[in-house]
């Protein structure tokens, strides 16, 4: 039943009306791929070969489009990013984490390190919501940690490693980059990184609930060195569990198949249309077209004020006092234009577009003309 009394006229809907920002659009293709595959796999063992080459295909599908060095692997478990940040803080930070928070999510992999009881003090670089945090080199810690997208304000980060003034790279202290908004979507170099982590349901149009970390040499070994100290480790959040299951192509426990399944899709989709610069240029079009837009309207404004922090991949666009976010959203939901609301904690008058690859430039277009007639019909 609709909510608003704003009427969209019909030819100017998107043909896709999936906006969200994880989960996101999930294309039809994916769930016919899914539907194709049926009983040869969903429903059989996870130790056997159909749902073990649907994981060698992923973490060779992953490795490709991302560019992994040589010496780096693939390494997957269940229970999304947020599950990797235990499993990094039990297996990956040695003694303290530098962290950059100026965000939910970044703030709550620094909340993670910070509260082990195993662990220094970590140090947490803040910055306002809207504005970027980054990390400096700092000979105290052992691991530094970001987001490359920060999905709750739409902040993007370069992955560089930090570095003593005019040094070297400093030789024992690794790189952990939160991907999962984004990875997939931006064109990057992994020498930079020695963990670039990230969950399907976003870029990739798939289903939570599993985490996949693009691992280093130096993180590898540190994954070692750790298990052998008397640190008490889940075995659940054991890093060292996740690499001997991936180099068997399974997983410690169970994994959602249909979750595999439809990032193994996407993972060709992408390969099959150009890989990494490809999908990164549906993203870049899709964004550039809604901060242009935003900054042509004297009632919305980009968020995030800075040009060169401003997400390819999440657009966050603050309205105007005198239209009510909550209406907008209402009206647009009304017409199957779904999930544009803000971050829920950021508390602020916003739309939050998910512009990931598999988003149709003709449909952000469609739903920025959308935006236009509700914002009307308000006033
Ligand atoms: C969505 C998101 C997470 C959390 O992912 P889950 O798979 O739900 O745990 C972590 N970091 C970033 C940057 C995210 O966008």
């Amino acid at each position: 039943m609709a909510q608003t009394s704003v009427q969209i006229p019909e030819n100017l809907l998107p043909k896709d009306g999936r906006f969200g920002s994880g989960p996101s659009k999930v294309r039809q293709g994916q769930l016919d791929t899914l539907a194709a595959l049926g009983a040869g796999v969903m429903g059989t063992s996870h130790r056997q070969p159909p749902v073990r080459d649907l994981v060698a295909r992923v973490r060779r599908g992953v490795a490709e489009l991302l560019g992994a060095p040589d010496g780096y692997e693939v390494v997957l478990g269940n229970g999304g990013s947020t599950s990797f940040w235990d499993a990094a803080t039990f297996s990956l930070v040695r003694h303290r984490a530098l962290h950059a928070a100026h965000g939910e999510f970044g703030a709550k992999f620094a909340a993670a390190t910070t509260a082990a009881p195993f662990l220094d003090p970590s140090i947490v670089v803040r910055a306002e919501p809207g504005t970027r945090a980054d990390v400096r080199h700092d000979d105290d810690v052992d691991v530094y940690a970001w987001a490359h997208n920060e999905t709750s304000t739409g902040v993007v980060s370069p992955v560089v490693r930090p570095r003593a003034d005019g040094g070297d790279r400093a030789t024992d202290q690794l790189t952990l980059v939160d991907a999962t908004s984004i990875a997939g979507a931006a064109v990057v170099d992994l020498t930079q990184a020695d963990a670039y982590y990230f969950a399907p349901q976003k870029v990739f149009g798939s289903d939570g609930g599993l985490w996949l970390a693009v691992l280093s040499p130096a993180a590898l070994e540190r994954v070692e060195e750790i298990a052998a100290t008397d640190r008490w480790i889940p075995e659940s959040l054991s890093l060292q569990q996740a690499v001997t299951n991936s180099r068997l192509d399974q997983t410690l426990n169970t994994p959602a198949i249909a979750t595999l399944a439809l990032l193994a899709d996407q993972l060709d989709w992408f390969a099959d249309n150009g890989g990494l610069s490809w999908a990164a240029g549906r993203s870049r079009a899709s964004s550039d077209h809604v901060y242009a837009w935003a900054t042509e309207r004297e009632w919305a404004t980009p968020f995030v004020a800075d040009p060169a922090h401003r997400s390819p991949v999440v657009a966050t666009i603050d309205l105007d006092a005198s239209i009510d976010h909550t209406t907008v959203i209402a009206a647009l939901r009304d017409h199957g234009i779904l999930d544009v609301f803000p971050y829920r904690k950021l508390g602020r008058n916003q739309l939050r577009m998910g512009l990931f690859p598999a988003v149709d430039l003709a449909d952000v277009e469609a739903l920025t003309a959308c935006v236009d007639v509700v914002v009307d019909q308000l006033r």
